[in-house]
């Protein structure tokens, strides 16, 4: 059987969505890249914003009706479906199977029971976490997710994600760990350490905390990189900051979701840390790494933001300088307490308003950064050639820019040097720097 997973939403359902796949080709399945052929269909949606909840319901309905034309199974799974439940069956009564976050390590059961019984499955109930993870050892990226913690106990006013993933778990030290080794076994050379808020992860067990893991990681043989995210502000601690002084491999980028810049909304956001705090961890982090990229996310048109808040957040982003950010209008999310509260009475039109403003100004900061960076030299890891440019590939630098370069041999999974060429809108093109050995079909670096 083969089957297709389309995934909308944030890097953790991106790794539910690559367990998925690990657990179904473990079972003999085969995973295809497109739904043309595909017997499976699963739709891996996330509830934390509006916009892709919106995008994958529309998706699975279109699944569900080239049910007519070719037999299939259709699934709906991740955060929305769990918030959703039976209510998805209501609205898509041709749905197959519809399952949460902590039902992927049930999938093979799940699907059993469709295939036997051909009726609709709905399971998203609270399970409770494992610690295991399942990914396929044929996994062929040179970066990797690895989750860490997953849950959230810190109940920002906006976000739905505690009530659908439930409270924070640590994995355990021993089995990340473990995890990591096996990775860079097959290939992986950078690794992502993921969770809602990795700098609360604590391992009670052993007594590891998240600087304690970051160590033990970095200890990994044939591992190049470590990158983490996410960051709560509140959690930064004076020991991570000091971190990036002393763990070369963890990379010169944090990404440090601040939603506001006046102290009002932050507060009615539930965030438990001001302006002032945030700046001072930029402050720090900025003494230990000089250059460190720093990427946020902000949300504009929170209940009672006035111009006066706005303008908070405008000033702070000319404060900073953020790399870049993520920006989005707010929307009530059922089940959180701004949900509950407060009135969503900022006008769509003055939202869309605010978040103009804001682009523009997060795309000219980070512009002018790229652009900065024309004759520069960076190091990059090659992680895969381009699909649309035959002989480019697709690199990333330390700070987390794309570099797009040109080599007619095969540098996937290397560090090598590029000098930037170009800064373009959303990423950079470099050639390699001279000492970089370039053969057809041998590539090196020059160590003489
Ligand atoms: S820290 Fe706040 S925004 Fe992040 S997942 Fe937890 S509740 Fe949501």
């Amino acid at each position: 059987m083969k089957f297709y997973i389309e995934t909308y939403g944030c890097q953790m359902n991106e790794r539910d969505s690559e367990e998925i796949s690990s657990i179904l080709r473990m079972e003999g399945l085969f995973e295809v890249d497109s739904p043309k052929n595909a017997d499976i269909v699963f739709v891996n949606t996330c509830s934390v914003r509006e916009k892709p909840s919106q995008k994958a319901l529309s998706a699975a309905g279109r699944y569900i009706k080239s049910k007519n034309h070719r037999k299939r199974i259709v699934a709906l799974c991740g955060c929305f479906a769990k918030q959703e439940g039976e209510k998805l069956r209501e609205r898509f009564p041709d749905i197959d199977l519809v399952f949460g976050p902590q039902q992927i390590k049930d999938l093979p059961v799940l699907l059993g029971r469709v295939l036997a019984g051909k009726v609709s499955v709905v399971d998203v109930s609270d399970s409770g976490y494992v610690s295991e993870e399942n990914f396929s050892e044929d996994f062929k990226g040179v970066t990797a997710f690895v989750n860490i913690t997953k849950g959230c106990n810190n109940f920002c006013s906006f976000c739905i994600v505690p009530y659908l993933r439930g409270r924070e778990f640590s994995r355990e030290s021993r089995i990340i760990l473990d995890e990591v080794k096996k990775r860079v076994g097959c290939g992986v050379k950078e690794v992502t350490l993921l969770g809602q808020n990795v700098n609360s992860y604590l391992d009670e067990k052993n007594n590891v905390d998240f600087v304690g893991l970051l160590e033990m990681v970095h200890e990994i043989d044939g591992l190049m990189r470590i990158r983490f995210t996410t960051s709560h502000p509140k959690d930064v601690s004076d020991r991570l900051i000091g971190a990036f002084g002393y763990l070369p491999k963890l990379c010169n980028h944090i990404h440090l979701p601040v939603q506001s810049g006046s102290d009002r909304i932050l507060d009615l956001m539930n965030r438990k840390y001001d302006r002032k705090h945030y700046l001072s961890i930029i402050e720090k982090l900025r003494k230990v790494r000089e250059d460190i990229a720093i990427t946020t996310d902000i949300i504009v048109g929170f209940p009672t933001e006035t111009d006066e808040d706005f303008g908070y957040t405008m000033s702070l982003l000319d404060e900073i300088k953020f790399d870049t950010a993520f920006s989005f209008k707010y929307s009530p999310r059922p089940l959180t307490r701004a949900y509950r509260e407060l009135e969503d009475d900022v006008p769509e039109n003055i939202k869309e308003e605010r978040l103009g403003i804001l682009q523009e100004r997060i795309e000219s900061i980070a512009q002018e950064k790229n652009r900065n960076l024309k004759g520069k030299c960076l190091e990059v890891l090659v992680e895969k050639k381009s699909e649309k440019f035959p002989g480019q590939y697709i690199s990333r630098s330390s700070c987390n820019r794309v570099v797009n370069l040109i080599s007619d041999c095969d540098l996937t999974g290397r560090i090598v040097k590029v000098r930037i060429t170009e800064a373009l809108k959303h990423s950079l093109r470099g050639e390699l720097m001279k000492g970089e050995i370039y053969e057809k079909g041998r590539c090196g670096r020059n160590t003489a």
